[in-house]
């Protein structure tokens, strides 16, 4: 099979203005950017309130492993698929970061024949949003240490800082740097980091804004640091958040492009899903959904942390409900949970797959405690083997739960059919109002315990020193209302990315708490959550090129 870029150059895209009119949108309510790309205009959700609202589906899956899962390519798979099926069906994802891109995952923008397009545009500065977020962030950066060195009227502790500094490249030497040396004229010295861009307080902001006020507000609340006093230092104090939403006004309009079979899809925002709550803008799901009866959105990682957040924390700040979700599944990652190593996964082993049907039936379950009806999608690989299809689908049967075999990679709309079907019939199962896992009147302690108990199995939270103290000045500040965005690792069920499977009577250990006040949710740090990844020994960027011509290689 040709590889993702070769399938993605060869594309019959349609002109954008063609798919924002299959859309029946004005010529005012998209700005082209190029033939492909457009960013849909300010005020368009205001404008299409009185439209019907289409139904939200959330893809998920089982825990990740280096097999890989496939929740992307699902995802544009399925839109294809609704899209054949004659339903206006409509794509909402994540855009891609540079770091993981130019690292291990070389883009994400699907796979196969279930790709969005320009996926080399997609995968790399797009329409600029990612850039946008990294000037807005070292913007806020530079205005504190300004405020500093001309008097710190505010008494911020530079010792107190918490704002760091981001670029969207994964480059571990910039983790912890000293910045402000040289002397009285070039700043006061202090301790700073970098983080990702991804991973910015800035972007989870953008994702849960739902208009341009709301982001100000939003940036408004941001806790930059402490003063000597400990007491929080916000934006609204420094009175930057006028600048910071000038810097983000067009970032936040979201950016319309298409699939390879031309069904309409939004990319826009991408928060890591462990720091941050992983799910693309709320802006775009809303929209998306007043412009189509079907709209696939997905949410990083497994069930236990992005589908999660998307209905803890997006659901809430966007005010919606999906009305079904698809679980992805791989037999190859479902071996490893029963504990093949990576390298023996290509060959058939039907006992193993036996054991680790446990990690799926774990987020069956936890889907099923939100009241939401849902389909098990098999994201079919070449190496899978119908004896092992066979079982897996023979378990759904016997246990009432309802699957497809997706080969939408290889097939396109075609091949996920079988599974737009189950998922229409599912989003009429609806009927129930979606059961959040804790309420916002819990304590924090309360809510993650309920989030550990329910979501992830296991049976006890222990809180380090540092995180009990945390805890009581959160509840000071009067922080204790907001949801929890959990930082766990996204391997396991547990704390102990080792633990695969579904492991049972663990204890989950909260090392800290950082209030994420802008976003509006608490972070609740667990084991080793990296913030400023590295890259590999041999990173996807070794293999990326392009030629006089302008031929793209490396990308997939
Ligand atoms: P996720 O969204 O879960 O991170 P992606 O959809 O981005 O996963 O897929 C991860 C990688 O696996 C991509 O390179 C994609 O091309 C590849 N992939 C996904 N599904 C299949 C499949 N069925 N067969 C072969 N490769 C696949």
């Amino acid at each position: 099979m040709k590889s993702d870029i070769e399938i993605a150059l060869e594309a019959e895209m349609h002109s954008i203005r063609d798919i924002a009119s299959k859309l029946s949108l004005a010529t005012d309510d998209f700005e082209p950017y190029g033939h492909y790309k457009a960013k849909l205009s300010d005020g368009l959700l205001n404008k299409l309130s009185a439209r019907p609202t289409g139904k939200v589906i959330l893809t998920t899956s089982i825990n990740p492993t280096p097999a890989g899962e496939g929740k992307s390519t699902v995802t544009v798979g399925l839109g294809q698929a609704l899209n054949r099926l004659h339903h206006q069906a409509m794509i909402a994802l994540r855009e891609p970061s540079l770091g993981p891109t130019m690292g291990i995952k070389g883009g994400a923008a699907g796979g196969g024949y279930s790709q969005v397009v320009p996926m080399q545009e997609i995968n790399l500065h797009f329409t600029g949003d990612i850039h946008a977020i990294t000037t807005a962030n070292n913007a806020l950066a530079a205005f504190i240490d300004n405020h500093i060195h001309h008097g710190n009227q505010l008494q911020i502790d530079p010792r107190r800082v918490e704002w760091k500094r981001v670029l969207d490249i994964n480059d571990r030497a910039l983790r912890q740097v000293n910045i402000g040396l040289g002397g009285p004229t070039q700043g006061v010295p202090r301790e700073d980091g970098f983080t990702i861009t991804v991973a910015s307080e800035i972007m989870a902001i953008l994702c849960l804004a739902n208009d341009l006020q709301d982001l100000k507000e939003r940036l408004a609340r941001i806790v930059v640091g402490y003063t000597y006093n400990k007491e929080p230092v916000t934006v609204h104090q420094l009175g930057f958040e006028g600048a910071l939403t000038l810097l983000l006004k067009d970032a936040l309009k979201p950016n319309l492009v298409q699939t390879l079979e031309n069904t309409p899809a939004i990319i826009h925002g991408g928060p890591f899903a462990n720091i941050a709550h992983g799910c693309n803008s709320v802006m775009a799901t809303k929209i998306a959904a007043k412009l189509a009866d079907y709209v696939v959105t997905e949410a990083g990682f497994g069930a236990d942390l992005g589908a999660e957040k998307f209905l803890d924390i997006k659901t809430r700040a966007g005010e919606f409900e999906p009305a079904a979700v698809v679980i992805v599944a791989t037999i190859r990652a479902l071996k490893m949970h029963g504990g093949v190593d990576k390298n023996g996964l290509i060959e058939e082993n039907v006992e193993a797959l036996k054991q680790g049907i446990s990690n799926l039936k774990k987020h069956i379950e936890t889907i099923d405690q939100f009241n939401l009806p849902f389909v098990v999608a098999i994201n079919k690989f070449p190496t899978d083997t119908e004896a092992e299809l066979g079982f897996l689908l023979e378990w759904c049967n016997a246990n009432h739960v309802e699957a497809a075999v997706a080969d939408v990679f290889s097939k396109g709309g075609e091949g996920g059919i079988e599974l737009a079907r189950k998922v229409i019939e599912s989003c009429e199962k609806k009927t129930s109002p979606l059961a959040y896992t804790y309420e916002l009147e819990d304590t924090i302690e309360e809510k993650i315990h309920k989030i550990v108990t329910k979501i992830y199995g296991g049976s006890k939270v222990d809180f380090s020193q540092k995180a009990k103290k945390q805890l009581l000045q959160l509840h000071k500040e009067g922080h204790n209302k907001l949801p929890i965005c959990m930082a766990k690792t996204q391997y396991s069920l547990s704390d102990d990315p080792e633990l695969l499977g579904r492991p049972e009577g663990f204890t989950v250990t909260v090392r800290e708490l950082r209030a994420s006040v802008g976003a509006g949710f608490i972070v609740a740090l667990t084991g080793d959550v990296m913030t400023m990844p590295g890259l590999p020994k041999k990173p996807a960027a070794l293999n990326m090129d392009v030629t006089d011509a302008g031929l793209i290689t490396g990308l997939f």
